[in-house]
C-alpha cells in the first residue's frame, strides 16, 4: 500500500507518496531506538537540554516554510499555522530545560546511616501515535518530554501528515540529535499496531475507537500508555455575558480550522435570555467566517460524514440557522453551519464529527446547562461565557470536562499546563506541562547504606 499526502484545498496537488513501510520496519526501527537509548540517556542532562534546544532554533529558522508546509498538507489557514509552529518551537524550548529539573526527593533512613532516594528514570523507547491536526505541535509536545527525560522516541505519524512529520525528523538529525534517537516511520493501522506491540511506553492521540483499541493492546502488554481522544465540547452562554464577545469566541470555536481541533466547540447551549441575542450574534458571526479562518475539511470522507449528518438531522427535524452547504470549489471545503431543533438522540449531539458545524440548544438555567454539557462521555473542552463569579465557580466545580474555559474559546491549549479531557476523552495520565514529564519515567526508590561500620 502507498501513502499518499495531498492538499486538502487542491486534492490534485500531490505532497508525497511513499511505500507503507510495514510492521517490520517498526520493529526493527524500535530495536535500534533501543539501542540507542543507553548513550543517550547517559550523555547527561546537559547533551540532552541542548539537543531540544538546537531543534528550537532549527523550527524558529525554517518557520516559514513549516507554516506553508502545514498549510499545503494539512489545510489548516496561514495564521494558525504559523501559530502551531511558534508554539513547536516553545515546546521544545520549555522541555528543553526539563533535563535539569530534580528527579527525585531525598529522605533520612527510619534509623542509622544511610540515603533514601526516590529517582525518576526513562521507560526505553516511547512509541508515539499522532493525528494530522497538528503536524509539528502533536508530535513535538509528545517527542520533547520522552526525549528530554532520557527515552528515544519512535514516531508513527497519521498517514495524513506524513511530509510534516518526516520534515520535523530531518531538522531533528540536522540539530545534530544522534542517530535512532528520535525516528520518524510513516504508516497506517499496521504500523501503529506493530508500535503498540514493540515499544516501552505508548502515548496516541486520535480517534476514540482507535484510541481504546490502543489501550487495551498496551495494558495487555503491561506497559504504560496514555491516549488523548475526540470531544465534543458545549460552550455554555449565561445571559450576562457580553454576548457579542462570546459569539466572537464561539464562531472561532467551532469554525477555526474547520472545527478540527479536539477542543472545538460542537454543542452551544444559551441559557434563558441568552438564547435570542446569542443566536443573531452567532449566525452573523458564522456567516462572516471566510477562508482565512475556516479553510477546507482534512478529505472527502470527511466532508461527505459532515454533509450526511447535516442533512440527516434536517430529515429529523433540524433547522439550519447559518450554513449546511458545500461551497461550489475545489478542496473539502464546508461552510461554518448552525443548527438548531436537533433531536438530543441524533448522532451530531451524540458523536464527534470534526467539521465547522455545530447544534445550538435553548435551556432554562445553569443547572440544566451543566447537565446537558455533562451528558455525554466525550468530555474534553468546555467553555462558558458569563460576567458572573458566581456562575464561574459553579461551572469550576460542576462541569465534568478536562479543560474549563472561562470567557475563552473551547479550542485553546497552553502547552505548559497538563492537558487531556475527563470519561471517554482521556486515558491514562495527561499530556503537556510537568505532567508529562512524570508519565515517559517510572519512580524507581533507591537505599544507599554504608557497606562497612563507618
Ligand atoms: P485516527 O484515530 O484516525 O488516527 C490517529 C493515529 O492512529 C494515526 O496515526 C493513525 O494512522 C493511527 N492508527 C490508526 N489505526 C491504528 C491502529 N489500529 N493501531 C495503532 N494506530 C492506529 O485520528 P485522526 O483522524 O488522525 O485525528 C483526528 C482525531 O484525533 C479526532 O478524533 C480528534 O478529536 C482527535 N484528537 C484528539 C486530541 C486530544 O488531545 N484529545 C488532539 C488532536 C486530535
Amino acid at each position: 500500500m502507498t501513502i499518499t499526502s495531498s492538499n486538502p484545498a487542491d486534492p490534485a496537488d500531490v505532497l508525497l507518496a511513499v511505500e507503507e513501510p510495514g510492521g517490520e520496519a517498526v520493529r526493527s526501527a524500535v530495536l535500534r531506538a533501543r539501542a540507542a537509548q543507553r548513550g543517550w540517556v547517559a550523555a547527561g542532562a546537559g547533551a540532552r537540554s541542548a539537543a531540544l534546544g538546537r531543534i528550537a532554533d532549527a523550527i524558529d529558522a525554517h518557520a516559514g516554510e513549516l507554516a506553508a508546509l502545514i498549510v499545503r498538507e494539512v489545510g489548516k489557514p496561514l495564521a494558525e499555522a504559523r501559530g502551531e509552529v511558534a508554539r513547536t518551537s516553545a515546546i521544545w524550548r520549555y522541555y528543553a530545560q526539563a533535563p535539569y529539573a530534580a528527579a527525585g526527593e531525598v529522605h533520612e533512613t527510619a534509623g542509622g546511616p544511610g540515603l533514601l532516594l526516590t529517582r525518576r528514570r526513562p521507560h526505553g523507547v516511547a512509541g508515539l501515535i499522532a493525528p494530522w491536526n497538528f503536524p509539528l505541535a502533536i508530535p513535538s509536545w509528545k517527542a520533547a518530554p520522552a526525549l528530554a527525560t532520557g527515552n528515544t522516541v519512535v514516531l508513527k505519524p497519521a498517514p495524513e501528515a506524513t511530509a510534516c512529520a518526516l520534515r520535523l525528523a530531518e531538522l531533528a538529525a540536522a540539530a545534530g540529535f544522534p542517530e535512532d534517537v528520535f525516528t520518524v516511520v510513516p504508516g497506517g493501522a499496521e504500523e501503529g499496531s506493530a508500535l503498540v506491540d514493540t515499544a516501552d511506553v505508548v502515548s496516541f492521540t486520535g480517534s476514540t475507537g482507535v484510541g481504546r483499541a490502543v489501550v487495551r493492546a498496551a495494558t495487555e502488554r503491561g506497559v504504560p500508555v496514555q491516549a488523548e481522544l475526540g470531544g465534543l465540547n458545549a460552550a455554555l452562554v449565561l445571559p450576562d455575558a457580553d454576548i457579542a464577545l462570546a459569539a466572537e469566541h464561539i464562531a472561532a470555536a467551532v469554525a477555526g480550522y474547520a472545527g478540527q481541533k479536539c477542543t472545538a466547540t460542537s454543542r452551544v447551549i444559551a441559557v434563558g435570555a441568552a438564547y435570542g441575542p446569542l443566536r443573531e450574534a452567532l449566525v452573523k458571526a458564522l456567516a462572516a467566517v471566510d477562508e482565512a479562518v475556516c479553510g477546507p475539511v482534512i478529505g472527502s470522507a470527511a466532508r461527505e460524514r459532515l454533509v450526511g449528518a447535516v442533512g440527516s438531522a434536517v430529515e429529523a427535524g433540524a433547522t439550519v440557522l447559518v450554513g449546511g452547504g458545500v461551497p461550489e470549489r475545489a478542496g473539502w471545503y464546508v461552510e461554518p453551519t448552525l443548527l438548531a431543533d436537533v433531536p438530543a438522540e441524533h448522532p451530531l449531539v451524540r458523536e464527534e464529527f470534526f467539521g465547522p458545524v455545530a447544534v445550538l440548544h435553548e435551556v432554562a438555567d445553569l443547572d440544566e446547562a451543566i447537565e446537558l454539557a455533562n451528558d455525554t462521555p466525550h468530555s474534553l473542552a468546555t467553555s462558558v461565557h458569563t460576567r458572573s463569579l458566581d456562575v464561574a465557580l459553579a461551572a469550576a466545580d460542576r462541569l465534568d470536562a478536562g479543560m474549563i474555559r472561562v470567557n475563552a474559546p473551547s479550542s485553546g491549549v497552553d502547552f505548559h499546563l497538563p492537558f487531556g479531557g475527563t470519561k471517554g476523552a482521556s486515558h491514562g495520565e495527561r499530556e503537556q506541562g510537568r505532567a508529562a514529564l512524570d508519565f515517559y519515567t517510572v519512580g524507581r526508590t533507591v537505599s544507599v547504606l554504608p557497606g562497612g561500620s563507618l
